[in-house]
């Protein structure tokens, strides 16, 4: 049984740097995308990469990347990774979203039924081993599973009108959580849920959601608040400072 770990990294994080496409005033150059940021010198998909290179029973590892920025990375991989290429790494290009970008990856593996395929976030680089072991062990067992963290905020479901958002009703607490990343499947599940998503043209913000649609069970294992995803620019300091304390 192999463990197939899918990275998509081919956003813009427009929540980052609000014109991507501007020049950075420092560099003169393209504003890099979120992924490439540095925490402590280091690419945050590098620090992400590590993460799943150091885990003993991943197989291989499918980064999506714009097309732009595959021929670039493939050389920062050589010259500082080499720890991460002890894995069969491949490199695809990703599409428009992210569910493209992970259906790229996902159309070229070569797997079995129940080789597992763990899909990470490129801007989570605090995952832990536990987390990575934990997600693995329950998608092997029920062939889907999530990390995902407890809702300590009382969640509110909303009505976006041109004045603002206004509340409609409150989600009992108890009964919700907090999705993050990795999330873990049989291949033949998840290719089952992209193919029946693209047949439906249903678009879905994580790879669970398309799991669920399909009518397989999600099993949840618990995440961890520093498990962050890297949106805005307050969570490159706070990663910065997790990152520190390690
Ligand atoms: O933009 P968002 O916060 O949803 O990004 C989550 C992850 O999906 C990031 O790692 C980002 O690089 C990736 N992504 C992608 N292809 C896209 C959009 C996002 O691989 N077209």
């Amino acid at each position: 049984m192999k463990v197939i770990v899918i990275i998509p990294a081919a956003g813009l994080g427009t929540r980052m740097a609000p014109m991507p496409s501007a020049m950075d005033a420092k560099t003169k150059r393209p504003h890099p995308s979120k992924q490439f940021n540095e925490l402590a010198g280091i690419p945050i998909l590098i620090h992400t990469l590590r993460k799943f290179a150091a885990v003993e029973a991943v197989s291989e590892i499918w980064i999506a990347l714009r097309e732009s920025e595959i021929q670039g990375f493939r050389e920062r991989l050589a010259k500082d990774a080499a720890d991460v290429l002890k894995k069969k790494v491949e490199l695809v290009a990703g599409g428009e979203h992210r569910q493209q970008s992970v259906e790229h990856a996902l159309n070229a593996v070569s797997a079995a039924a129940d080789d597992v395929v763990l899909v990470h976030d490129a801007v989570r680089p605090l995952v832990t081993a536990e987390i990575i072991h934990e997600v693995i062990e329950a998608a092997k067992k029920h062939g889907a599973a999530l990390a995902a963290l407890p809702a300590v905020d009382t969640v509110k479901q909303v009505e976006r009108t041109a004045e603002g958002a206004i509340v409609k009703a409150t989600i009992p607490r108890a009964g919700v959580v907090l999705a993050q990343t990795p999330q873990g499947f049989h291949y033949s599940v998840i290719k089952k849920a992209f193919d029946e998503a693209a047949a439906d043209g249903f678009m879905g913000t994580d790879e669970a959601s398309l799991v669920e649609r399909s009518g397989h069970e999600v099993v949840v294992v618990m995440g961890s608040p520093r498990n962050i995803k890297i949106t805005n620019p307050g969570d490159m300091e706070l990663a910065e400072f997790y990152l520190s304390r390690r």
